[in-house]
């Protein structure tokens, strides 16, 4: 079991500096970034500002559908991080609070353009690139050259040996669907997932479920963020990715606060931390990822996958990110791949 789904759904409250906030300050903070990053997110921005932070950690698709289904009774006050197409869901849905940051100006055009999509009811706060993971070393046991390009994935020297996540509870695996998608037109995509269903073994609930299993010599290859392998590397771990020769599609993560939110004051605070060097340099430092940030100013980790060095589809966040579009994606891949023996 990842780590990640070992933990996922568990709640970590941290408790600020007493004296520094009022009792009634506290923050309900769901996370969808991996478990060590929302944990340094919680613990500084609680000691930074003395707010209480209860946290819960859990994938893109899982945080929607709990917030849809609390939507009468708002528990959470922040979704921070995670793909955007569900935070641009979470927006149509009215199930978001429209705010304008004074920050955006500092912001790099795509973080910009998620919170124009949403009628400023979502903003960006990293980038990622989709990309092909493997494990190196268990390859060459296997004699099996390294994947480079989609088409490889439906190779059939690669049975059973590739995962991806499962694009209902995962944001990661729902870009990858869409990027095939516009990739390769729609029915083509989804000849190309069924044919890539012969040599997968798993979809795991969590988008880093995939590249962790590659870590630890489970699967061969997987369809991970690129920036998911540089910290399985940096951590010492045979994984590595790269992005598909035929081009490939990128994530806006996102953070939206939740409409109704019990909580405004310390969600407005917490946004407007967010969006600052400081916080966003903590992805890296603190937790090892290695997105681009949103913000201009905050430097960009050596080691994060640089945007302009990779062949990036013209990704239609607008589309991909409504409602009708995820779930209609969704569903047809449950009913034509997912329940394919
Ligand atoms: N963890 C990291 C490091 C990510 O970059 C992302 C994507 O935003 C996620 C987790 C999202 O996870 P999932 O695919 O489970 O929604």
């Amino acid at each position: 079991m990842s780590l990640r789904g070992s933990i996922a759904g568990a709640a970590l409250l941290v408790m600020g500096a007493p004296g520094a906030a009022s009792a009634q300050e506290t923050l309900n903070l769901y996370c969808s970034v991996q478990v060590e990053w929302c944990q340094a997110v919680a613990n500084t921005f609680s000691r930074t500002t003395g707010v209480r932070v209860n946290m819960t950690q859990k994938g893109s698709g899982e945080t929607l559908a709990q917030i849809r289904a609390e939507a009468q009774n708002p528990r959470g006050d922040v979704w921070f991080g995670g793909t955007g197409d569900p935070h641009l869901v979470m927006a149509e849905e009215g199930l978001s609070e429209e705010y304008k940051s004074p920050k955006l100006e500092q912001l790099n055009a795509w973080a910009v353009k998620q919170a124009q999509d949403s009628k400023y009811r979502t903003v960006g706060v990293y980038a990622g690139i989709l990309g092909i993971g493997f494990n190196p070393e268990l390859l060459k046991k296997k004699n099996l050259p390294a994947p480079s390009c989609w088409a490889d994935l439906t190779k059939p020297e690669y049975k059973g040996e590739v995962q991806m996540a499962n694009p209902a509870s995962s944001g990661t695996a729902y870009v990858a669907i869409a990027t095939l998608v516009q990739l390769m037109g729609e029915e083509q995509a989804f000849d190309f997932l069924k044919k890539m269903h012969a040599n997968v073994n798993a979809y795991p609930r969590s988008g880093t479920g995939p590249i962790k299993a590659v870590a630890r010599g489970e699967t061969s290859v997987s369809v991970s963020f690129i920036h998911d392998a540089v910290t399985e590397d940096l951590a010492g771990l045979p994984a590595k990715a790269v992005p598909p020769c035929e081009g490939t599609g990128m994530e806006v993560g996102s953070m939206s606060i939740v409409k109704g939110a019990r909580n405004m004051e310390s969600a407005k605070k917490f946004y407007e931390w967010a969006l600052t060097p400081d916080a966003q340099r903590l992805g890296a430092e603190v937790g090892k990822q290695f997105h681009t940030p949103s913000n201009k100013s905050t430097p960009l980790p050596e080691r994060a996958p640089r945007l302009d060095q990779v062949k990036i589809i013209n990704y239609d966040f607008a589309k991909y990110g409504s409602s009708a579009e995820r779930g209609r994606l969704i569903a047809r891949w449950e009913k034509e791949v997912g329940s394919l023996p």
